[in-house]
């Protein structure tokens, strides 16, 4: 955790810290060594949280990105009265999980659920082999009529296997903390697998960072994922029907407009 509330107000760990915990009201104590990111533990060995990871400088990293108070904001189920610490929290209400380890598919499914208007933001440094594989996956993409958007029919040949069947847009930050590499526009972008599929294809769309840190915090939705899903499958199943006229930008049929990410 990065807060803790000390005196009722959310406090970074410092050195020697004593806190509550926002989510269960239990002692905390900062730890601030020079391994791993200054944040509060509780005195029991577990978290409270069944659902908190241990905190990398990539997650601080990315939650540093939005204002403190967007960051592990608190989310309840009324129902069941199930609650976890959402890593960003917009205004208007979209939860953005930053995921560095191994999720189980099944237990990933589950904070879909609970958190509903999300999305994930995946840490593609975690493995070798993930940058290596987008990069080779990569050319197999597809152009559409949309700017920035892709198709590809193997998504498996480019993603890791845990986050294909997700049902909210997964977006993979290859670069992670490295900035110190060449600038290299496909390593450097962002590139987001949308939930379902286009005729049996898989959408990606690649954005810049200022991009998303700009759109992301402005609407309830990232990406209106269905109506892109229906425009692209129509596109799909126009360019099977239409003729071919060879030098005509885009075949001959009519193009639909879509609004850019
Ligand atoms: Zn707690």
């Amino acid at each position: 955790m990065k807060f803790a509330l000390v005196n009722a107000q959310r406090v970074e760990a410092h050195p020697g810290g004593r806190g509550m915990c926002p989510n269960c009201n239990g002692e905390v104590i900062a730890k601030c060594g020079a391994h791993r990111v200054s944040h509060w533990a509780h005195r029991g060995v577990r978290d409270c949280d069944s659902w908190a990871e241990k905190e990398t400088e990539w997650h601080r990293a990315w939650k540093n990105k939005f204002p403190a108070d967007w960051q592990e904001i608190i989310q309840y189920d009324g129902q069941s009265g199930e609650k976890h610490i959402a890593d960003v929290r917009t205004p208007h209400g979209l939860v953005i999980e930053f995921q560095h380890s191994h999720l189980d598919p099944l237990e990933r499914t589950k904070r879909e659920r609970f958190y509903g208007n999300m999305i994930w933001i995946v840490d593609g440094t975690r493995l070798q082999r993930d940058y290596p594989r987008f990069n080779k996956g990569k050319d197999d993409f597809r152009r559409t009529p949309i700017n920035g958007y892709f198709l590809l029919t193997f998504p498996d040949q480019c993603f890791p296997t845990m986050w294909l069947e997700s049902s909210i847009p997964v977006i993979f930050d290859f670069r992670g903390l490295d900035e110190s590499r060449a600038p290299d526009p496909f390593r450097d972008g962002l590139w987001c697998l949308l939930p379902g599929r286009a005729e049996g294809s898989a959408v990606v769309v690649g954005m810049s960072r200022e991009q998303f840190l700009q759109v992301a915090p402005s609407r309830p939705r990232l990406i209106a994922v269905q109506e892109y899903l229906d425009g692209l499958t129509q596109w799909i199943r126009g360019t099977r029907a239409a003729p071919r006229f060879p030098g005509i930008p885009g075949g001959g049929w009519p193009r639909r407009r879509f609004k850019r990410f």
